[in-house]
């Protein structure tokens, strides 16, 4: 198969954005939108204005016959200058589980049901033979889960979506989508919000930002865009999506990016057990079973 071009963001011909195993691009930043609620479809066209989006929100808003996607399946759109109106839609498996429908949050006895990896994944492939998506990626896989897919793909993923900030860089399987050639994209890259890790104060974090003249959020992003990956920052807030596209034409030196490499800690903030674990009836009784007791 062949092998995507990870492309670093420096000496990358546009550093707006990665090319795909595909042969198609994804934007360097994305908007993030979890939990926008209302003020979603404002930040979307602020970031619209800015001239730079990846995400789910456009396809809400202009393709709503598609956008009610079955959890764990999400749609993906992209939009960049050079594909106006969106045609680059990418759908991902957005987490490896299958759920009842209506489940509870923690879900009860029985509602945690098989998940058909690859019934899903030759639906999904389906969907680009017939056109109707230009790439297809996964999203919380382990490196068990990758493997497996890996073995029954046809159409490769073109994209990992994982948790990845200083706080939890998940280098193996950063590592792991590297070698196969698969593009990731970093969530939750500021720590995430409501109850997060608060990486805009973490000491590291500011005295980097401090020392480039640039604020936290900035280099978070960039830290996230000089390990290769694209990057996804939620805000509803105009300045600071204005903020989190500043992140081309500098670069954290060697050393900064060191240290930040180095912050202790390390675990997820998005560890899905509230949303799959039941630690009476299983099948997952904790979060470790979730990731393969890879962690
Ligand atoms: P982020 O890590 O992007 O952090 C968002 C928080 O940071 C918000 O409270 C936001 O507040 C604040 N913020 C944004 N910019 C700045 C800044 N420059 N300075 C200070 N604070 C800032 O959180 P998310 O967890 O939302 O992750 C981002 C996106 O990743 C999600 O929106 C979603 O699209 C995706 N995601 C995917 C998941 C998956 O399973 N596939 C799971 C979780 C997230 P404010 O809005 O007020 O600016």
């Amino acid at each position: 198969m062949a092998q995507a071009q990870q492309i670093p963001a420096q000496g990358q011909a546009d550093p707006r954005c990665f090319k795909l195993i595909s042969g198609h691009t994804i934007p360097s930043v994305g908007l993030g939108t979890w939990r926008s609620g209302p003020k979603a479809s404002d930040a979307v066209f602020t970031a619209i204005t800015e001239d730079w989006i990846h995400n789910r929100a456009l396809l809400k808003k202009y393709l709503p016959g598609i956008s009610g996607g079955t959890w764990p399946h999400s749609c993906y759109a992209s939009w960049d200058r050079q594909t106006r109106p969106i045609h680059r839609i990418q759908d991902m498996i957005h987490w490896p589980f299958r759920l009842k429908e209506g489940a509870h949050k923690p879900p009860e006895a029985g509602e945690v049901l098989d998940f058909d990896m690859e019934g899903v994944w030759r639906q999904m492939e389906q969907l680009v033979k017939d056109g109707l998506v230009r790439d297809i990626g996964v999203c919380n896989f382990t490196l068990k889960k990758l493997d497996k897919l890996l073995r029954i793909a046809q159409t490769m993923p073109s994209v990992c979506q994982m948790e990845m900030h200083p706080g939890w860089r998940n280098d193996k399987m950063l590592e792991a989508s590297k070698k196969n050639g698969i593009h990731v994209t970093a969530y939750s890259p500021l720590g995430s919000q409501d109850g997060g890790r608060d990486l805009i104060h973490d000491p590291t974090v500011t005295e980097v930002a401090n020392k480039l003249n640039k604020t936290p959020g900035q280099v978070l992003v960039r830290w996230a865009l000089q390990r290769g990956t694209s990057v996804i920052p939620k805000s509803t807030n105009a300045e600071r999506i204005k903020e989190n596209i500043q992140v081309f034409g500098w670069e954290i030196p060697e050393e900064d990016f060191r240290a930040l490499n180095s912050i202790r800690d390390q675990r997820r903030v998005l560890d899905g057990e509230d949303i799959l674990v039941n630690k009476i009836h299983g099948p997952y009784r904790c979060a470790a079973d979730l990731w393969d007791n890879e962690d």
